[in-house]
């Protein structure tokens, strides 16, 4: 039997309010879990909602954005009935989080020592030597060369891969119980991110969180995620662990994003993506959100949108095509 969740989403709707006749609906409907120690991915493409998934479960969406419904539970705690105050006290002690862009976390105006040391004397209570000491052994620990010179640098004096480093140091300074990761790697060279997904890796080990990966690699989220849930139009469209989602994939849009990764099947030797672009969230198609830009794409699908069905143990599926065991009864 599974245990507690650490994190449970449930039917999480988050909408942008435009204008009076423009809704985008980010994210519609969107429930999960996260289970101890698990790595967890958030796949899909640019604009299908990861990012306003996991904003959400911070509480950080602003107007014109609204969560309109839904849980967010972190272990039993609901954070979306927190005070913004003791919300503060969940981010960062809680829940830690790395972004895309670790230029824009960081603040250039003080050095690398100061942020680590703030985060840490935010949550525990040390004196400055011993928060010091303890921001130096954190910087090793996320791999980090020379610590003792590099704690009184600034943000601008180190690479993207070392900023990514000292991003990951202050979001486990605090030991929470989720890392949540939005494209962490992504503005990296290819050779670091391999590096820092690692260091990611080790760290969920070391440090016994669980990991919420957001990324738009599947490449990625099989090396590194158990499980994982693929987003299209604000939505999952597939969902199982990783090992069965790559092997038996069902979503016409889950194999698109297979075959546009290099390498990962020998016989195709040309990269495949898949036509055409994601809808934006104010305006999606009729019916199923994919239908537009499905290969397989029937008459129903372009009346109404499937919904999101376990068709084999643990694996779910939106789609019409396996809707009633396969495409001959489509
Ligand atoms: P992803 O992280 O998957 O690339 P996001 O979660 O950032 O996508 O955004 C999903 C969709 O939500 C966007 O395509 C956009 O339509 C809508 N959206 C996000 N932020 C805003 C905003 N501030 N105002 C209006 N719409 C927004
Ligand atoms: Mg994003």
């Amino acid at each position: 039997m599974k245990k507690q969740p650490v994190l449970s989403v449930d039917h999480l709707k988050t909408y942008f309010y435009i204008d009076e006749s423009k809704v985008a609906k980010a994210v519609d409907d969107v429930t999960f879990s996260v289970y101890p120690g698990e790595t967890v991915a958030l796949v899909g493409e640019s604009g299908s909602g990861k990012s306003i998934t996991a904003l959400s479960i911070m509480q950080l969406i602003n107007k014109p954005g609204r969560i309109i419904d839904g849980t967010v539970l972190l272990k039993d705690k609901e954070l979306l009935h927190l005070k913004p105050k003791q919300m503060t006290k969940v981010r960062g002690n809680e829940i830690g989080m790395i972004f895309q862009e670790p230029m824009t976390a960081l603040n250039p105006v003080f050095t690398i020592g100061n942020q680590i040391i703030e985060m840490i004397r935010k949550h525990k209570k040390l004196d400055k030597k011993q928060a010091r000491k303890q921001a130096i052994e954190l910087l090793m620990t996320v791999g980090i060369p020379r610590a003792e010179e590099i704690i009184d640098e600034y943000p601008h004096q180190l690479s993207g891969g070392m900023r990514q480093r000292v991003m990951i140091a202050i979001a486990i300074s605090c030991e929470p119980i989720l890392l949540i990761a939005d494209e962490p790697t992504t503005a990296l060279d290819v050779t670091i991110q391999a590096q820092i997904l690692d260091l990611m890796a080790d760290m969920r080990e070391q440090y016994q969180m669980s990991l919420l990966l957001i990324t738009h690699d599947l490449g990625v989220v099989s090396e590194y995620a158990d499980h994982v849930m693929v987003m299209y139009g604000g939505q999952i469209v597939e969902e199982a662990s990783t090992k069965e989602l790559l092997k038996n994939t069902k979503h016409p849009y889950t194999q698109g994003l297979l075959q546009s990764l290099p390498n990962i099947n020998k016989d195709v030797d040309r990269l495949g993506t898949i036509k055409g672009i994601v809808p934006p969230a104010f305006d999606f198609p009729k019916g199923c959100r994919f239908s537009t830009r499905c290969p397989f794409v029937m008459d129903k699908c372009k009346q109404a949108n499937p919904e999101l069905k376990e068709i084999e143990s643990e694996h779910f599926v939106r789609c019409f095509l396996h809707e009633d065991g396969g495409p001959s009864n489509g």
